[in-house]
């Protein structure tokens, strides 16, 4: 799975997935564009560590929520680099609370970054991957969007979303070489699952059927699959990392 020339952004690849996936990609011969929006710290190291293993790295700070933000950076990203062959769109963020308690904002923010920050990149990048006549889109979206959870409608209807999206992006971009396709990853070891509580942690695990945490080199298996040629008859599929939690 050689990705050498090809140029690749990963959002949120500074911390959690993001950081091995881009760590994968660039061990493949990728060079990773890493974004964050708000630790700079996080996304130096992150790029520091691809670098002295001999890959290639930069870092572009921008809040996919923001569209024009987005559009700007990615017009950055085409004239530094030439192209861009591969979008893994990453970012996300939980907001938890119950339905009949959840604040309008949290909501918001859910759905802006998760869902319409997976649109603003595609968007972004799909004139000059249409182009090129070639590119690979991998969204992650999560367990959750195919299951639901009480605590995370938001979160839920953005995956959810994010299935939508990518299943219509690629009937469109087919025809001019482009893959999109999906990982959904169950409980995983991050920042974003640390702070459940002890019994919430039993819980899930009991659901588990290999009654263990995934890691983040799990999902970046998966996600090195769907960018490699070996994947080039894939397009509108997801490919579950969840240790038989969900089995789709
Ligand atoms: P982390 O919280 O560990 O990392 C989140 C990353 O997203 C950080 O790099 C963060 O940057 C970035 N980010 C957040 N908001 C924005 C934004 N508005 N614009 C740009 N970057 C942003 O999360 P995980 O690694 O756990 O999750 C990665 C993806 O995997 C998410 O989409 C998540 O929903 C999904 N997922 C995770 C699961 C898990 O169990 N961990 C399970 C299923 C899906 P910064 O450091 O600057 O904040």
């Amino acid at each position: 799975m050689d990705l050498s020339d090809k140029v690749a952004v990963v959002t949120g690849g500074s911390r959690g997935i993001g950081r091995v996936v881009s760590q994968r990609l660039a061990a493949m011969g990728a060079t990773v564009i890493i974004n964050y929006v708000s630790r700079s710290d996080a996304a130096e190291e992150t790029v520091a560590s691809i670098q002295s293993a001999g890959g290639k790295a930069a870092i572009v700070q921008f809040d996919v929520a923001d569209a024009e933000a987005t559009q700007q950076s990615f017009k950055e990203i085409l004239s530094d680099h030439g192209k861009i062959d591969i979008l893994v769109n990453n970012a996300g963020i939980t907001r938890d609370g119950l339905l009949v308690k959840m604040k309008e904002g949290d909501w918001d923010l859910v759905l802006d970054t998760n869902l319409k920050g997976a649109f603003n990149c595609m968007k972004a990048v799909s004139r000059s991957m249409m182009k090129q006549r070639s590119g690979r889109i991998v969204n992650i979206t999560s367990v959750i969007g195919f299951t639901g959870n009480a605590g995370q409608a938001n979160y839920a209807a953005a995956k959810a979303g994010l299935v939508g999206l990518t299943r219509s992006a690629a009937r469109e971009l087919a025809t001019r070489g482009i893959t999109v396709n999906g990982v959904a990853p169950g409980y995983i070891d991050t920042d974003m699952t640390k702070g459940l509580s002890e019994e919430v942690t039993e819980k899930i695990l009991s659901e588990i059927p290999l009654g263990v945490m995934g890691d983040a080199g799990d999902v970046a298996g998966a996600v090195a699959y769907l960018v490699s040629d070996d994947a080039r008859y894939v397009t509108g599929q997801f490919i579950h990392v969840n240790g038989g939690m969900f089995m789709g």
